[in-house]
């Protein structure tokens, strides 16, 4: 039964896709997991809709080296660079700790991309944006082209639709995505560096 729902989602997502079959199908599932969490299907405590509680300290949200890693509510260790891409669509809870694990901040739960705001991005972009990607919009998350971490706003102008894999390119995969006049989007990849990296390990 899982199969018949992760199949359509395992396939190719464009001709760049080089990743295997067990690769797709794991990415599959995870997909399918963000999006039910997305759509409230997986019960939460309280009443809304979405809402991710990601327990970070300030070191994470830096991206310093060494720091620890930031986790999620059901305690997967996740980089600044996965906080960052949660955070970009999604209804979440800030909770600063110092070095001691004692919370010292706690923000508003808020919706980054309000409905209507979502609703006018579907329209425009209608499926993942990645060059021939055709993921339908359900199956997206609205994406900051600047964060908003970064002092990005939520007009439709700095949002694109992205699908799982290709959100996760951008934001832990660090490729560039950029808006061409006339709308095409432009995929830059990682640049490569020989010699020893300037950043440590995640
Ligand atoms: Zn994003
Ligand atoms: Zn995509």
């Amino acid at each position: 039964m899982i199969r018949t729902v992760l199949e359509p989602l395992a396939r190719r997502s464009g001709a760049d896709d080089k990743r295997p079959y067990d690769r797709r199908m794991a990415d599959a599932l995870v997909d399918v997991a963000w999006h039910h969490l997305d759509n409230g299907l997986v019960p939460q405590n309280g009443s809304q809709r979405t809402h991710l509680q990601v327990t970070t300290s300030l070191e994470t949200l830096k991206g310093l080296d060494g720091a620890p890693a930031a986790e999620l509510e059901f305690s997967l260790p996740i980089s600044s660079k996965a906080v960052e891409r949660l955070a970009c669509d999604c209804s979440i809870t800030r909770i600063l700790l110092n070095s001691d694990s004692v919370v010292i901040d706690v923000g508003r739960a808020k919706r980054v991309i309000s409905g209507p705001a979502r609703k006018a991005l579907n329209a425009r972009d209608g499926h993942c944006v990645w060059p021939g990607c055709d993921r339908p919009a359900s199956w997206t998350s609205g994406h900051h082209l600047v964060h908003w971490i970064h002092g990005g706003t939520s007009d439709l102008s700095n949002l694109a639709l992205l699908c799982y894999r290709h959100h996760w390119m951008v934001h832990e995969g660090a490729w560039q995505l950029v808006r061409q006049d006339g709308g095409r989007m432009l995929t830059i990849p990682p640049t490569v560096t020989f010699g020893p990296s300037p950043r440590g390990p995640d």
